[in-house]
C-alpha cells in the first residue's frame, strides 16, 4: 500500500494571497518507519532544548520564528533548517514521490480552491498506483492500493463533509479505483510525514506566491514523474498567463498522452 500524507499551505481566505498550495508525499508502507527515524534524527540534531517529539516541523511557524522553539534563532539559521529538512525529503528513497497543486484562488472563483486542489491530488496520486500497476506487467504484487491521509486540525471541517460526500455519494471517489478508503486525519504534530508535506507545500507556495525558488529547487526532482513528464505538479495559474514553470511545460506532454 501506498500512502499520500497532505497538507495545505497559504491562505484560502486571505485577499493578500493569490495562491493555495495543496501537498502531498507519496510513500510505499514499507518507506514509512525509515523516513520518520530520519526526519526524528535531523530534529534531534538541532539540539533545540525541547524533547524532539515535541517539536514540530511546521513550514510557515519555523520561517515567523515567533513561536517556541523557533524564537531566538536568527532568520538565516531558520530558513536553513527549512531547506536541510528539505534536503532530506531530496535524498529519501526512490519510491518516495512528491506531489503538489498550486491553485490561483481567483482563477478557481467561485469554486473552493481546497476542494479542486483535493481532487486533483487524488486524481494524480490515482494515476501514480495505476502507472506502478502497469509498470509491473499488470500482476497481483503490482496492484498497490493507496490511501489519503491528511491534518485534522486544518481542513478538517471542510475536507471531512467532501470524504463524506464522497462516501454517500460514491462519484468521484469512486472513479478512483486504487482507493482503499476514504481519506484519514491526523494529528500533524504526530506525524512526521505530514510535516514533510507540509514543508513540501511551503516550498511550492514560495515558488508561486512570491517566485522565491530557493526551497522548490531543492525538490523538483522528487515530484511524480515518468519519463521526464512531471505528472506530481499542477498549476492551474492566472487565466491566460503564458507560464513557463516546471508543471505547465509538462502539462502539454500530458493533455497529449491523455494524462
Ligand atoms: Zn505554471
Amino acid at each position: 500500500m501506498y500512502l499520500l500524507y497532505i497538507d495545505g499551505s497559504g491562505s484560502v481566505k486571505n485577499p493578500n494571497e493569490e495562491y493555495f498550495i495543496l501537498g502531498g508525499v507519496s510513500v510505499f508502507e514499507r518507506q514509512i518507519f525509515h523516513l520518520i527515524k530520519r526526519m526524528d534524527e535531523f530534529v534531534e540534531s538541532l539540539n533545540l532544548g525541547s524533547s524532539p517529539e515535541d517539536i514540530e516541523l511546521h513550514a510557515s511557524v519555523i520561517a515567523n520564528g515567533k513561536e517556541n522553539p523557533w524564537k531566538g534563532i536568527s532568520r538565516k539559521a531558520r530558513l536553513q533548517i527549512i531547506e536541510d529538512a528539505l534536503e532530506i525529503v531530496q535524498a529519501s528513497h526512490w519510491s518516495i514521490g512528491l506531489f503538489a497543486i498550486a491553485v490561483h484562488k481567483e482563477r478557481c472563483a467561485p469554486n473552493d480552491p481546497v476542494e479542486y486542489a483535493f481532487e486533483e491530488i487524488c486524481s494524480r496520486f490515482n494515476y501514480q498506483l495505476r502507472r506502478i500497476y502497469h509498470r509491473s506487467g499488470r500482476n497481483e504484487e503490482g496492484k498497490q492500493r493507496g490511501l489519503v491521509v491528511m491534518d485534522k486540525s486544518n481542513y478538517e471541517s471542510a475536507l471531512q463533509s467532501l470524504a463524506r460526500t464522497f462516501r454517500v455519494q460514491g462519484t468521484r471517489w469512486g472513479e478512483l479505483r486504487n482507493m482503499a478508503e476514504v481519506p484519514l486525519f491526523v494529528d500533524s504534530q504526530a506525524s512526521r510525514i505530514i510535516q514533510i508535506a507540509d514543508l513540501g507545500a511551503w516550498a511550492v507556495w514560495r515558488r508561486y506566491e512570491f517566485q522565491d525558488t530557493r526551497y522548490f529547487d531543492k525538490i523538483v526532482s522528487r515530484f511524480d514523474s515518468e519519463g521526464g513528464v512531471l505528472h506530481g505538479l499542477v498549476h492551474f495559474g492566472p487565466r491566460g498567463e503564458n507560464c513557463h514553470c516546471p508543471a505547465c511545460l509538462s502539462r502539454a506532454v500530458r493533455d497529449t498522452v491523455g494524462q
